[in-house]
């Protein structure tokens, strides 16, 4: 059975896609976004032990070669995830569907659906293709994968097959811009975008207006031409620069206040009207 290489689950979350949710964020993303809020959830654990010293409470533990995690000792303070040197944690574990499962079925009577998030939750295919539809059969929730479309269109068009819908995070529009934030070219994430429209899949397009960067009204109109030709009911969702879990040249960057977002978008809300949501 295939086994999902994941960060954390959080339960109930409000902010993973429509009404309560659980969210299961998947290690491992192809991308490097100067705004990542999540920069743990990067790469797979390199066992280098940097974080084992700085663990207060004696969490980690440097065992044949590997870092154990002893949840049950851990205080959750972050301090290893501060520690290491490669965008990762040690509090990883692996789960199968069996597995998972067992930790869904005493949330189904509270919850309106689980969203795969990360990292890059499309990465890990083969897992999510076996797991997806043993939990809509089972539990009947709505399963969202939230995702930059940074994935193999083979593996894509499966995915979208098995999932109820897709929150498509839109970085940026531009080559140029697009590597600059990201580190990396859009054109297969555009693809997948298409993909997702044409599949009828999309619950929501997202961006974010990070400084520097994609505080652009022109950008932003031009996201919002392209999410109005993907299809009439399909939003496209706002956010502004938090620095929260930022890393790296953007960790003392402000957030974006409410009223610039508001300005900065007008463009994309003549194009949008209703459609366009500020978060
Ligand atoms: S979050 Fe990391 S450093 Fe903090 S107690 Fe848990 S394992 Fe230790
Ligand atoms: S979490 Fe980071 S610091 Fe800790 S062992 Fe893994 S790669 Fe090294």
């Amino acid at each position: 059975m295939p086994e999902g290489l994941v960060n954390r689950v959080i339960v109930p979350s409000f902010v993973d896609g429509p009404g309560s949710r659980m969210a299961v964020f998947l290690q491992g993303c192809g991308l490097a976004c100067v705004h990542c809020h999540n920069p743990e959830t990067r790469v797979p654990c390199g066992s280098c032990g940097a974080c084992v010293e700085v663990c207060p409470q004696g969490a980690l533990e440097y065992v044949e070669g590997r870092v154990a995690h002893r949840a049950e000792r851990c205080a959750a303070c972050d301090r290893c995830l501060e520690a290491c040197p490669n965008g990762s944690s040690p509090r990883c574990r692996t789960l199968d569907t069996d597995a998972l499962l067992a930790e869904v079925r005493p949330w189904v009577p509270f919850l309106d659906g689980i969203t795969f998030t990360g990292g890059e939750c499309t990465l890990q295919g083969a897992f999510l293709l076996d797991c997806l539809p043993r939990l809509k059969a089972e539990t009947g929730l709505d399963l969202l994968l939230d995702t930059c479309g940074d994935v193999d269109g083979d593996v894509f068009e499966a995915l979208l097959a098995v999932a109820d819908g897709v929150l498509f995070d839109v970085k940026a529009l531009g080559e140029e811009a697009h590597r600059a934030l990201t580190g990396a070219g859009a054109g297969r994430i555009l693809r997948n975008l298409d993909r997702a429209a044409r599949a009828g899949k999309i619950t929501e397009v997202r961006t974010v207006v990070v400084p520097g960067f994609t505080d652009d009204p022109a950008m932003l109109r031009d996201i919002a031409l392209l999410v109005a030709g993907l299809g009439s009911g399909v939003p496209l969702v706002v956010a502004g620069f938090r620095p929260q879990g930022v890393q790296g040249a953007l960790a003392q960057e402000k957030a974006v206040p409410p009223a610039d977002l508001e300005h900065l978008c007008g463009p994309a809300r003549a194009v949008l009207g209703d459609r366009l949501r500020l978060r």
